[in-house]
């Protein structure tokens, strides 16, 4: 069985078709999905895992270029009323490919620092952005003393890689790495303990045009071959990062 560890449900190019996109998660053997809500509308995601639950897993966070006061105490509320429910805080981070404007950077880290001490206060794993930020991220998160973290789509540089392995953090590699050298080098690097998978669907298809979960099961392959191990164990050992990560257990069925 596989997990797909991070996507987005609620995306606009997800319409009325989810039952069919669940439905092909399930034939190609995804146990469990987790879909991150990345601003304070979070109707239709809650739509999905009231209908889903045991099957669709929810993150709560901010995607950092929608960062501003407003948006963080909303987000901020959001998650101190949903705590129960969600299986982690994010995605949150820094994104410097967006947003170019110092004073609206200082703005994402301060935000992102209180989403580490968030997570911290409520004892929920954090799922991390950093687009071109690589450093500053990783840099804050250590300040901050974050301990449970996973870098999704992680796309630095293999230093930053290794530092993120040495502090026990994880590591999330997107479908995309059958057609990007990027994401294909980082499964290299990454040691299977500390790799999950995700699809970040509707985005980084395999192919072309929109991504979903069923997809984990073309990447696990890649992986596979990448690592030059059996896709059983990719599949097994990912898996089971997921549900320690998210803490699935208790909440699959
Ligand atoms: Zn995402």
């Amino acid at each position: 069985m596989l997990i797909d560890s991070h996507c987005h449900l609620d995306a606009k190019w997800f319409k009325n078709d989810i039952p069919q996109v669940i439905e092909n998660a399930k034939q190609n053997g995804i146990e469990a999905i987790i879909t991150s809500s990345i601003s304070p509308n979070v109707q239709k995601v809650k739509n999905i895992i009231n209908r889903y639950s045991h099957y669709v897993f929810w993150a709560l966070g901010l995607h950092p270029p929608g960062v501003n006061s407003q948006s963080v105490k909303a987000t901020v509320r959001l998650i101190e009323k949903h705590k129960a429910e969600i299986v982690a805080i994010g995605e949150v981070g820094l994104d410097y490919y967006w947003v170019k404007e110092e004073k609206r950077r200082k703005e994402q880290q301060e935000a992102f620092k209180g989403f580490i001490d968030l997570a911290k206060k409520l004892d929920k794993p954090l799922v991390v952005h950093a687009r071109d930020a690589q450093n500053d991220t990783i840099k804050i998160l250590e300040e901050e003393d974050a301990e449970i973290v996973l870098m999704h789509c992680f796309s630095g540089t293999k230093l930053e890689a290794e530092r993120i392995i040495k502090n026990n953090w994880l590591i999330s590699v997107p479908t995309s790495v059958v057609k990007r050298e990027v994401h294909r080098k980082m499964a290299k690097t990454v040691p299977l303990s500390q790799m999950l998978l995700e699809t970040d669907a509707p985005y980084l298809a395999p192919g072309r045009g929109r991504n979903e979960p069923a997809n984990i099961k073309i990447s696990a392959k890649k992986i596979a071959e990448i690592k030059a191990v059996s896709f059983e164990k990719v599949a097994e050992i990912t898996t089971a990062n997921a549900r320690k990560f998210y803490r699935l257990d208790e909440r699959i069925q």
